[in-house]
């Protein structure tokens, strides 16, 4: 039987790995020129920019997630984990940079911050729960440990109230104005607590939430290497144009140049787009209707700037306070993380550094303006100046020394990835359900990805993209082999 997955992204490639081996002839539709999706990164002139991962979870074996990474080859012998401790630094000029250490007793006892450490601690056995799908032959099957689900109890509890509330509302607790300010750096404050207690207690886990060496691209191509060892097959710059149910129950992929024929499709782009893009007509489903209404494009600028200077010196992620605000791009920012790959010598030619920054917020509608008008290589080059002009106070020696500058915005992410709005990834706000696709959407058609699962990441995309494949196999009545 044959399956189509398009997209390689994570969770198209991850499906590819678990449909190949599962016995389906695999082939894998992307539009862009290499494997990852929006998980990417890219050199300019010797500079490698990490547009992607910052932290992983499920870099531990302790984490469920690490044995999807395994067997799909995505994190193995050529990209190391490294487990950066301090997290963050905070420069803000007034006085010594604080660090976040994962061991949290390092925060002192300052009001409020034992209530964070309460949180934390609760959720110090919280994970994505890796199921096998009830009725679905696998030859290795999960076995069902409740002793597992009743450690997450805790953390179960505390989740109705942490859905509800800002990561900014949490951290309104810490009096220390500093410590607050380097607190705002674990995860996006504005979205909901839950996100912002979980992520920080992976980085509070031993050994969790490390950074692959070689960056997104090598564990992206790892995937890939994994699924043409398979004998999966990866087709680069071919987007699928249309999706066709024939009246026998299989399926046609229509690319610009040819029909190909499925007994089963795997959707991986953005759910949001596909549904109105991939079909004969746009889905009509309750949960399409909802998500063409509720869900918002979630943005981000990447920024990397190549510096002919050895900045060794510096911490690795730095929280930089900027007070006035630094505005860019119609935006105003309060801080930001700026991280310094200098100890990462693959990553820039010697003696030199490549420093990056990921400028949240929405900014979809400033950049299609700016296109529209022709002001956009020029409102590129703003947003670069105001951040080097900001970032020098603290770091002198890039005054002089930029090689290289590069700024992806959210048309960038469209124009390669094709997600709603650029998107870059999805979060949960404080108070709001998530709109999600089905997995399942009827024999032989799924789908995976960021849109299909749980807010946020990498952790969804793998998932979603394992849960697509036990699917298709209870559907078809294949025995499901992950390993
Ligand atoms: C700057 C940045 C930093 C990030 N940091 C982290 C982090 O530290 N940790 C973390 O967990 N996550 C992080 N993320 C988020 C994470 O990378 C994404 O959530 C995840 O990669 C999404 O994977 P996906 O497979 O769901 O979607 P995508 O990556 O969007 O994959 C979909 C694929 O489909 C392709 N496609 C689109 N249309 C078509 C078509 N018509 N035909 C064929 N192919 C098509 C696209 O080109 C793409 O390759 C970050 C993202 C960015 C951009």
């Amino acid at each position: 039987m044959r399956v189509i997955i398009v997209g390689a992204g994570i969770s198209g490639l991850i499906s590819a790995v678990y449909a190949r081996r599962s016995g389906f002839e695999t082939l894998v539709l992307e539009k862009a020129a290499n494997p990852g999706g929006v998980s990417t990164s890219w050199r300019r002139k010797g500079y490698l920019m990490e547009g992607g991962i910052h932290w992983l979870i499920g870099t531990t074996p302790e984490n469920p997630l690490h044995e999807i990474w395994k067997e799909t080859g995505a994190l193995q012998e050529n990209n190391p984990v490294f487990v950066k401790d301090p997290i963050y630094t905070l420069m803000d000029g007034k006085g010594e940079p604080i660090e976040l250490f994962r061991d949290l007793s390092k925060l002192g006892k300052g009001a409020g911050v034992g209530r964070l450490r309460f949180f934390v601690s609760c959720f110090r056995h919280f994970h994505t729960p890796i199921q096998d799908l009830p009725g679905m032959k696998s030859r290795y099957p999960r076995r069902f440990n409740p002793w597992e689900y009743v450690q997450m109890l805790p953390a179960v509890l505390l989740t109705p109230y942490l859905m509800i509330i800002s990561g900014y509302r949490l951290l309104n607790r810490v009096r220390d104005k500093r410590l607050r300010n380097l607190l705002y750096a674990v995860c996006d404050p504005e979205v909901n607590a839950l996100s912002y207690v979980y992520t920080l207690s992976t980085f509070a886990a031993e050994g969790e939430s490390g950074y692959p060496e070689g960056g997104s691209i090598r564990m992206a191509q790892n995937i890939a290497d994994t699924v043409t060892s398979l004998g999966g097959e990866i087709r680069y710059r071919t987007p699928a144009e249309q999706i066709r149910e024939l009246p026998d129950g299989s399926y046609v992929v229509k690319t610009a140049t040819e029909e190909l024929r499925a007994d089963a499709v795997i959707v991986t782009l953005d759910a949001r787009k596909a549904i109105d893009k991939l079909f004969p007509e746009p889905l009509q489903d309750r949960w399409a209707r909802k998500m063409r209404k509720k869900v918002l494009g979630e943005h981000c600028m990447f920024l990397g700037i190549g510096v002919k200077a050895n900045l060794q010196a510096y911490p690795r992620s730095m929280q930089m306070i900027f007070d006035p605000p630094l505005e860019a791009a119609g935006r105003s920012y309060n801080f930001l993380i700026v991280n310094n790959y200098s100890r990462n010598t693959e990553y820039a030619p010697e003696g030199c550094t490549v420093i990056t920054s990921l400028l949240g917020g929405w900014s979809y509608g400033y950049w299609k303006a700016a296109r529209e008008d022709g002001t956009y290589k020029e409102k590129k080059e703003a947003v670069i100046q105001a951040f080097i002009e900001r970032v020098k106070r603290y770091i002198p020696e890039i005054e002089g020394n930029i090689e290289v500058t590069d700024l992806a915005t959210p048309l960038t992410y469209e124009r390669y990835c094709d997600t709603f709005e650029g998107s870059y990834m999805t979060h949960w706000m404080p108070g709001k359900a998530l709109h999600n696709a089905p997995v399942r959407y009827k024999k032989g058609l799924y789908f995976a990805g960021q849109r299909t699962a749980y807010s946020g990441g990498l952790p969804p995309a793998a998932v979603s993209g394992r849960s697509a494949v036990q699917h298709l196999c209870r559907d078809f009545d294949v025995e499901f082999v992950s390993r």
